[in-house]
């Protein structure tokens, strides 16, 4: 693959997509921008194109368009502007593009990720959720269509750095790397670590999304709080280095210094530092594997003092043990798992439930998809009717909850 990239960034408004436009601007002999996406936010969008100068963009509906358009600086020729999900996924597959930033958040951003991956691209896979709902199909594109799979969430990012150099490792690998143990993934614990219990139900939006280490969209910091991130993350982790669940350890880590490790069947560790910033993560993908300059400052251990671990209470964190249950259970639950929090989480984050309603009604909905029994879902519409019929199980759960 040559060393420069023609990128599309799926979401591009959003914190990665923001995160990865800082990276890009740094490389522009090695970082071209080809295409950008965004569902709102439509004139951040069109400051964007200006600046990296993006041939093509791709918004929700017409209304978008006339707000790109009204938006966009006179005198300056006009990018193409595509219109719907149909354009998104087709632009994820360009023959212009080298790379796919998938950056969308939630299983909308499945269709065009699983798109990069069909058309061979690089991609740079953020958007855990496609994962979750659809991890066979995506690693099997993966494979079929020699594509190459970066993950860029910073935890499996930073597995993946430490794994052995091997030509399968991005390439969707059908066994556990050789002479590895397990997968230790490290968790903040998010802002209520140690808010007592009886609190809880009393949190509001706000503080749900003021993480302590990280920046990042309201619907991910959410997830961290209840860590139903981690749970994502754990799913995720299963199918990127196809790794049983036995074999994956969840460690709170408060500092978010050391970004997970992998254990050796020798005794040894290997671990990934720095600091909690998206953009190291990402120029890795970009420049991969190549090194370099994020912008990301350097991480002063001396400052640190200590690192501490401790094991994830499930109790404290019902969304963790749910996820657990949802992944040993098949596609049907995680797929399942992930609706039921999409449509929890937006409804908390509209004051519409509290945020201990949020595992009730994965819980909900969880037993509801084992009741239904449903075969495992072999193509993407499969996957999209089990997201939806979950959506509507969810949203009607949350107007009696
Ligand atoms: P965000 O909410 O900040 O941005 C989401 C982007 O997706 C925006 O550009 C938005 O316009 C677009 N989008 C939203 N709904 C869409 C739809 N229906 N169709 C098309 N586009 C749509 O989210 P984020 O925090 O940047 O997270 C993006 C993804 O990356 C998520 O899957 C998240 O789990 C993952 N991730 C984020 C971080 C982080 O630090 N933010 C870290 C690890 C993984
Ligand atoms: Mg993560």
């Amino acid at each position: 693959m040559s060393a420069v990239q023609h990128l599309c960034i799926l979401g591009s408004t959003g914190s990665i997509g923001v995160s990865t436009l800082d990276v890009v601007a740094r490389h522009p002999e090695r970082l071209k921008v080809h295409a950008l996406t965004a569902h709102s936010r439509i004139e951040t969008l069109a400051a964007q194109a200006v600046r990296h100068a993006a041939r093509v963009v791709v918004v929700p509906d017409d209304a978008a368009r006339q707000r790109f358009l009204a938006a966009w600086p006179a005198g300056r020729p006009v990018p193409e502007i595509r219109v719907g999900a149909q354009a998104l996924a087709d632009t994820a597959a360009d023959p212009d593009v080298t790379a796919v930033m998938a950056a969308i958040v939630g299983a909308a951003g499945l269709p065009g990720a699983l798109a990069a991956a069909r058309a061979g691209k690089r991609v740079l896979l953020a958007n855990k959720e496609a994962l979750v709902a659809a991890g066979g199909l995506f690693m099997q594109a993966v494979r079929n269509h020699g594509a190459e799979l970066l993950p860029i969430d910073s935890e499996h990012n930073a597995i993946f750095q430490c794994l052995p150099q091997s030509a399968e490792r991005a390439h969707a690998p059908t066994q556990p790397a050789p002479g590895v143990r397990r997968l230790l993934l490290t968790a903040s614990g998010g802002p209520f670590r140690r808010t007592a219990l009886d609190q809880l139900e009393h949190v509001t939006p706000d503080q749900a999304c003021a993480h302590p280490n990280w920046r990042m969209g309201r619907k991910i910091s959410v997830d961290s709080a209840t860590m139903l991130n981690k749970g994502l993350e754990v799913i995720e982790a299963h199918w990127l280095f196809a790794m049983p669940m036995e074999r994956i350890q969840v460690v709170i880590h408060p500092q978010s210094v050391v970004h997970s490790m992998v254990e050796y069947t020798d005794g040894s560790i290997l671990a990934q530092l720095g600091q909690p910033d998206m953009r190291t993560p990402i120029a890795y993908g970009l420049a991969y594997p190549d090194r370099i300059d994020s912008g990301v400052g350097l991480l002063e251990l001396t400052r640190l003092g200590h690192l501490d671990f401790e094991t994830p209470d499930l109790q404290r964190f019902p969304c963790l043990g749910l996820s657990l249950d949802a992944l040993k259970q098949g596609q049907e639950a995680c797929i399942a798992l992930n609706a039921a929090n999409e449509i929890a989480v937006a409804g908390f984050l509209q004051g519409k439930i509290r945020y201990t309603q949020i595992p009730e009604i994965i819980a909900h909905c969880l037993n509801e998809s084992a009741r239904l029994d449903s075969s495992i879902p072999s193509s993407l519409d499969e996957v999209l009717y089990l997201d939806a019929r979950t959506r509507r199980t969810a949203a009607g759960y949350c107007q009696f909850a």
